[in-house]
């Protein structure tokens, strides 16, 4: 923070796990780096995140003995993306990606596992694997960040264990699929947390990160280790061009604009427009609601594909988002994000008519685009929509941040959140009346799921079809995992709001990162990354990790181009 250095090699805006990989590359090939973020925290949404990446052909898998290609893959894209996205940009994803990873382990703090039970998101598609390409973060120690460790923008409670304690994705699935052993897992992170008495005497933070803090927190050390210096609270306002390239950033930093240059480049990773009502009126389907993202408030308000169009940038995807249905809890400054928990069994989604519409059990970006499409043909039912489920659901499992009521029976739950968060009644007709949704419709609805729950096939949406939506299912139930009758009083409801998790649109880029002019061209100097750029995976979500592996992946590919490598 001390520096006051204003040139440089390369500027990086942003400082989530794409502008670190950025920067920690373009460091190691010797180029002078400065990060500016605009809050007084870093690591932005992917600080909050799952932490995980979406990574084809990976070494740890490999290691395994998992049978994964680079034609295994791109079959796979070549299926599920089409031609939506340039053809060398898709490859030079699938190449580099990898790469990469291996890089990144080799020179820096950060560490991944494999998930090789996460299946990809499409598994009906060819090239599709049952698991293997998903990478999660190692617990990180991040004591190790010593002053730095109160910047670090905390967890978000969705990925944190009872809301504070660490768990890695493979813990957490264990958990929640209650597979062999989960209680125990469970029991050994509670003590560990609890143990940690020197750090508890600090803080109600654990040291031990997991997932996106994981990521970022040992990025952070990583840069710290190269000091590579990071401006917080230093808000990028404009591109600096001179004769046709861009050679710099216009910020604002303690009420100050100042002039920051940049003899190679800048590297655009602020995230997307997800913040900014005007931006999401402009672009997104209607209705769109900046309060219903579950990225933090006010950070990404899309400066960056402002200051790019002013440029001539073009842009691709607008109209999309990294959608993820979200559950608003009062006194809490975002809402939480439902991956998991559509496919326990026992619980239903349905619109205003009481009808399902979709398989709950859907990835999130497919669950969101079915309740816009829902909310075209039934004239505004769907959104919101409600998850409705049982006392057997509520006992068993958790939905949002209503702990299993094994663990937080509903005495135990905040007095405000009856009738706000959660809406609860003894049959499924006073439930109805209670959220104003058509009580005979939900009924039916109910009524037909709970007869495919006794045959194990849903022959409406087919729920727990497939091994995707197994994953998060439950093991012990039979004869499907994702399907349970709803039958024991009382019953709850959820409201579900068409959130996101980052919008997927933005500047359109080539196989190098670099921006493009609408004619085609590239702006010199300039390359955006991260959901600043428009997503290499067009309209679709891949797997788990679909948005920062390439946001990694086109850092490292960038900062290669700059320094003249890739
Ligand atoms: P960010 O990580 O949001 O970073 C952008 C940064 O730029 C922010 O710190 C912001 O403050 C800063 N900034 C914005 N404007 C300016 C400006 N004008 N000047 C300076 N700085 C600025 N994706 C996955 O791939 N895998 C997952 O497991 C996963 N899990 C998720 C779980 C949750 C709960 C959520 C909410 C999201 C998850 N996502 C996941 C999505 C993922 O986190 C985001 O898509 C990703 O972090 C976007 O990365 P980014 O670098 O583009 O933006």
């Amino acid at each position: 923070q001390a520096s006051t250095e204003t040139r440089y090699d390369v500027i990086v805006v942003g400082s989530g796990a794409g502008a670190m990989t950025a920067a920690l590359f373009a460091a190691d090939e010797g180029l002078s780096v400065l990060m500016i973020e605009k809050t007084a925290q870093y690591g932005g949404t992917s600080a909050i995140s799952g932490g995980g990446i979406w990574i084809p052909n990976n070494h740890h898998f490999q290691a395994k003995g998992g049978n994964d290609s680079f034609d295994k893959a791109w079959t796979y894209l070549q299926a599920a993306v089409g031609d939506r996205v340039d053809e060398a940009r898709l490859r030079a994803y699938l190449e580099q990606a990898p790469r990469m990873v291996r890089e990144l382990e080799k020179h820096s703090r950060v560490r991944f596992a494999v998930a090789e039970k996460y299946p990809d998101y499409y598994p009906h598609l060819p090239g599709a694997l049952p698991g293997g390409r998903s990478l999660d973060p190692e617990i990180f120690d991040a004591s190790v960040l010593e002053e730095e460790f109160a910047n670090l923008r905390p967890a978000s409670p969705t990925t944190l264990l009872m809301g504070k304690i660490a768990w890695t994705a493979r813990q957490a699935h264990k958990a929640m699929s209650r597979s062999f052993g989960w209680r125990f897992v469970l029991l050994g992170l509670m003590l560990r947390y609890r143990l940690d008495f020197k750090w508890r005497r600090k803080t109600d933070l654990d040291r031990r990160t997991a997932l996106g803090a994981s990521l970022v927190a040992s990025l952070r050390r990583s840069l710290m280790d190269r000091q590579v210096p990071l401006w917080l609270r230093t808000d990028f306002r404009e591109l600096l061009v001179t004769d046709g390239r861009v050679s710099g950033v216009r910020v604002e930093r303690d009420g100050e604009l100042i002039e920051l240059h940049a003899s190679r480049g800048v590297i655009l990773a602020s995230g997307g427009f997800e913040r900014n009502q005007a931006l999401r009126d402009r672009y997104l389907p209607k209705p769109t609601c900046e309060a219903w993202s579950a990225t933090p408030p006010g950070a990404n308000t899309g400066a960056a594909l402002e200051a790019a169009l002013a440029e001539g940038a073009a842009t691709d995807l607008m109209e999309h988002g990294w959608w993820a249905p979200t559950i608003a809890v009062p006194g809490e400054e975002k809402p939480r994000p439902i991956f998991a928990e559509r496919a326990f069994p026992g619980s239903i989604v349905v619109n205003g008519r009481g009808q399902r519409f979709v398989n709950e059990a859907a990835p999130y970006l497919e669950f969101v685009a079915a309740m816009y499409r829902d909310n075209q043909a039934t004239d505004g039912q769907s959104l919101p929509a409600w998850v409705i489920f049982d006392g057997r659901f509520r006992f068993r499992y958790a939905m949002g941040p209503l702990m299993p009521a094994q663990i937080m029976p509903d005495e135990r739950l905040p007095a405000e959140w009856l009738n706000s968060l959660y809406f609860k009644a003894d049959t499924l007709d006073a439930l109805a009346q209670q959220i104003g949704v058509d009580s005979a419709g939900l009924q039916v609805s109910v009524a037909r799921l709970n007869g495919f729950a006794r045959t194990g096939e849903d022959l409406e949406f087919g729920r727990g079809g497939n091994v995707f939506d197994r994953y998060y299912g439950s093991v012990d139930v039979k004869p499907n995992p994702c399907l349970a009758p709803l039958e024991k009083g009382p019953f709850y409801a959820m409201r579900m709001d068409a959130g996101d998790i980052g919008t997927k649109g933005g500047l359109l880029t080539n196989q190098h990162a670099q921006v493009l002019r609408t004619d085609g061209q590239v702006i010199d100097g300039l390359y955006a990354i991260g959901n600043t750029s428009a997503s290499v995976f067009g309209t679709t979500y891949p797997g788990a990790g679909g948005t920062l592996g390439p946001a990694m992946t086109f850092g490292y590919i960038a900062a290669g181009h700059l320094a003249g490598q890739r």
